[in-house]
C-alpha cells in the first residue's frame, strides 16, 4: 500500500444493504480502510473504491447486486482505475455466479475475510498498475475477479494477521448508541435460514478486543452499547472449549461479557440482539437482575407458537420452554418489554398450528413483533419440504397476525400515558425545531420537545401522549 501522505485523498464509497451485522461489519470495514487513508464519501461518482455489502435474506438478492454493479459500471469504464468490491452474504453465497456475471468487480469477498481487506485491496492496486504498463486499455474486460470466500481463511493461509482497528467513528454525527459485533456464524441450523452457510461457524471475539472497541466508543461520546451476533447467547462457548450451552458447565460466557461491559463507567445502556431461546440459561436472568444499564427490553426470537412447527424448524425447544425462559426474566424485570421474530406459513403449518402462534402472541403481550410470511432460501432443508404453504394462506395469517399486534402495541403505548420514564435522547427531530428523539429504558421511541440540544443525555420525561410508533413526552 502506498505511503501517507500518497493515499490521503482516496474516498471510499459503501453501500449496505440488510442487518445490523452488516451495519457494524461495515463500520469495521471503514475503520480498517481509515488506516490506508480511505475517506468515506456519499457519492459514488466521487470514490476510488466502491463496495458493496450486500444481503441474502430476501429473494433474488444476487439479483438485486448484480442490478446495482449495471448502474455503477459507467462509472468503471470512466475511471478504469476505480475497484469495486461485493462483500456480505450474497459474496458468500453466490461468489461464482457474480463473478461470471459482472467480470469488472475487483474483488468479492466473503464475511469471513473482512480483515483481509486491506491485503486484497492492495493485491489488486498492485495488478492494475501492471497492467496499466502492459497495455493502456484496461477496461471493464480485464481479467476475472478476485473471489476470496473461504471461511476460516486465516488457518488456509489467505490471510496477513493485522492488529486490532477500532472502527469507523463520524465526529460529525453525535452517534449516541452504536454496535458492537461480538460473535459470528451460528451453529443452530434452522432448517430455514441462511446463515450458518452464509456467515459459517460461531466465532466470538476476545473479551478483550470487544473492551477496547467499547472504550474507544464511549470515549467518543457513544452512551448506548448494542452488543451483536447471530445468536448472542452462545458467545464465548469457542473460547472455552465448550460445543454447546449443554456442555458448558453452568457457565454462559455471555452474562460474563455482560457485566465486564457494564463495568465501564461511560457506558449508559446495554442493549443486545438476537437470542435463540435455546442458548439461554438462568445466568442470564441473574445478569439482568443484576445490571441496570441493561435496558428492560429484550428481543426473544420464537418464530412460531407450535411444538410441531418449532421441531421442523429445528429451533431446539418448545413452547413450554420458551415460556419458562420467559418466566426467568420476569420475575426479576416485571416490566420488561419483549419483541419476537415470527415466521408465518412455514412448510406444513396447519391452521391449528398459526392459531399456536396467535395464542402466544396474545399471552406474550410483545411491546412489538417483526412478522414475516415464510420464502424459500437457496441451499437451506427447509426448501425440500414437499408440503409449501400457498401464498393466500400466508397472506392471511400475516395480516391477522400483525393486526392483532398493531392494537396490543397501540393498547401498550397508550399505557403508557401518564408515566415518567427515563429517556437517552438519541437524535435531532428533522421534521421539527426545538424536538428530539430518544428510547425509554423499555425502548420505546419517545418524542420530546426542548429549545436545549439534548443528543446524549439521559432524562426524565413525563409521558403525555402515544400513537402506534412513538410516545410523546415533557421534560420533568
Ligand atoms: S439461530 Fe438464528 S442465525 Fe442461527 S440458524 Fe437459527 S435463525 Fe439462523
Amino acid at each position: 500500500m502506498g505511503e501517507k501522505n500518497e493515499a490521503y485523498l482516496k474516498k471510499v464509497y459503501i453501500q449496505t444493504w440488510g442487518c445490523q451485522m452488516n451495519v457494524a461489519d461495515s463500520e469495521r470495514m471503514l475503520g480498517l480502510l481509515g488506516r490506508l487513508n480511505y475517506r468515506p464519501t456519499e457519492l459514488a461518482q466521487d470514490a476510488d473504491f466502491i463496495l458493496l455489502n450486500t444481503c441474502h435474506i430476501r429473494e433474488k438478492a444476487r439479483h438485486k447486486v448484480v442490478s446495482r454493479l449495471g448502474e455503477l459500471r459507467p462509472l468503471k469504464e470512466e475511471n478504469p482505475h476505480l475497484i469495486i468490491a461485493v462483500s456480505g452474504c450474497v459474496a458468500q453465497a453466490e461468489s461464482q455466479a457474480l463473478a461470471k456475471e459482472v467480470p469488472y468487480i475487483d474483488i468479492i469477498f466473503g464475511p469471513d475475510q473482512i480483515e483481509d481487506l486491506p491485503n486484497l485491496l492492495e493485491k489488486v492496486i498492485e495488478k492494475s498498475e501492471v497492467d496499466k504498463k502492459v497495455s493502456e486499455s484496461y477496461s471493464t474486460n480485464k481479467a476475472a475477479p478476485m473471489v476470496i470466500t473461504k471461511f476460516d481463511a486465516k488457518e488456509e493461509g489467505y490471510s496477513i494477521p493485522i492488529d486490532v482497528v477500532p472502527p469507523y467513528y463520524d465526529e460529525n454525527k453525535n452517534e449516541v448508541t452504536r454496535y458492537v459485533n461480538i460473535i459470528k456464524g451460528c451453529n443452530n441450523f434452522c432448517t430455514f435460514c441462511v446463515v450458518p452457510y452464509t456467515r459459517g461457524r460461531e466465532k466470538s471475539r476476545p473479551e478483550k478486543e470487544i473492551l477496547d472497541e467499547v472504550n474507544f466508543l464511549v470515549q467518543k461520546g457513544v452512551k448506548e452499547i448494542i452488543l451483536l451476533g447471530q445468536n448472542v447467547n452462545s458467545y464465548g462457548l469457542d473460547l472455552i472449549g465448550a460445543p454447546d450451552i449443554h456442555s458448558s458447565n453452568g457457565k454462559l460466557p455471555f452474562a460474563d461479557l455482560l457485566y465486564t461491559v457494564s463495568s465501564v463507567p461511560e457506558v449508559e445502556r446495554i442493549r443486545f440482539t438476537t437470542s435463540n431461546p435455546h442458548d439461554f440459561t438462568p445466568a442470564l436472568a441473574k445478569a439482568f437482575a443484576d445490571l441496570p444499564k441493561v435496558t428492560n427490553s429484550f428481543h426473544l426470537a420464537v418464530q412460531s407458537g407450535s411444538d410441531h412447527m418449532l421441531d421442523r424448524m429445528n429451533r431446539q425447544y418448545t413452547r413450554a420452554e420458551y415460556f419458562e425462559r420467559v418466566k426467568w426474566i420476569r420475575d426479576v424485570r416485571p416490566e420488561i418489554a419483549f419483541s419476537t421474530d415470527i415466521i408465518v406459513g412455514f412448510p406444513g403449518e396447519t391452521e391449528q398450528d398459526f392459531e399456536d402462534t396467535l395464542s402466544l402472541v396474545q399471552e406474550m403481550q410483545y411491546a412489538f413483533i417483526f412478522a414475516f410470511k415464510y420464502s424459500i432460501r437457496k441451499g437451506t432443508p427447509a426448501t425440500r419440504f414437499k408440503d409449501q404453504v400457498p401464498e393466500d394462506i400466508k397472506d392471511r395469517r400475516l395480516q391477522t397476525l400483525l393486526e392483532f399486534q398493531r392494537k396490543e402495541t397501540e393498547r401498550q403505548n397508550r399505557a403508557e400515558i401518564g408515566k415518567i420514564r427515563e429517556v437517552l435522547v438519541l437524535y435531532k427531530n428533522r421534521k421539527e425545531e426545538n424536538s428530539w428523539y430518544g428510547r425509554s429504558y423499555e425502548g420505546r421511541l419517545v418524542k420530546v420537545q426542548s429549545p436545549r440540544n439534548l443528543i446524549g443525555k439521559l432524562i426524565p420525561v413525563k409521558i403525555i401522549g402515544a400513537n402506534l410508533t412513538a410516545l410523546e413526552g415533557h421534560l420533568v
